[in-house]
């Protein structure tokens, strides 16, 4: 057979297959994008519009404040410590100490005047509500201590706490971080 009627059969068998034509699909490599280690937590709280000058300044001390315990040795060490459990999360301590430092969180400072109540703040929509009427005398790092405990409501944190007080919510994220400042802030 000459070289042409050999190409003519090969033509011919290929021409009878219907194979579809295959692609080899690569399998597609999945690059994790190289988080840059945060060094230092960055929490950021602005007066509300509202805001008096001296809300203002004491807004400006209360971040100053969380940012400096948060990153500081003190709260590395109480989360950090042997055998703490820590109450309604999945996140072992070193997790959430781990989320905690690599957040970027920002609120809002603003004030409400309630009288009958117990509570001192709430969080709602990246606005932290200091309750005027609870909180007279307080120091900076009273008022850090709540920042903090509000900022771990907010995304991307998402910790919470039952409601009503019983026996282990002090243990949950959002108090516990009410007895770290007590220990960390200074
Ligand atoms: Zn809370």
């Amino acid at each position: 057979m000459n070289k042409v009627l050999i190409l003519i059969a090969v033509l011919a068998v290929s021409s009878c297959s219907h194979k579809p034509i295959k692609f080899e699909q690569k399998p597609s490599v999945v690059v994790e994008p190289v988080k840059e280690p945060i060094e230092n937590a960055k929490f950021k709280f602005l007066p509300s519009s509202l805001a008096t000058i001296d809300d203002a300044i004491t807004v400006t001390k209360i971040e100053e404040k969380v940012n400096e315990a948060v990153n500081g040795e003190c709260f590395k060490n109480e989360m950090l410590k042997p055998g703490l459990k820590l109450n309604e999360t999945k996140d072992s301590p070193q997790i959430v100490y781990s989320k905690i430092k690599s957040a970027q969180i920002e609120a809002v400072i603003s004030y409400y005047s309630q009288r009958f109540t117990s509570a001192v703040a709430y969080a709602e929509k990246g606005i932290f509500y200091f309750n005027r009427r609870m909180i007279g005398g307080w120091s900076i790092c009273d008022f850090a201590s709540t920042a903090l405990h509000e900022s771990t409501h907010l995304s991307p944190l998402n910790y919470s706490h039952a409601f009503k007080n019983y026996k282990g919510r002090e243990m949950t994220v959002p108090y516990y971080m009410n007895q770290i400042m007590e220990k960390c802030c200074k």
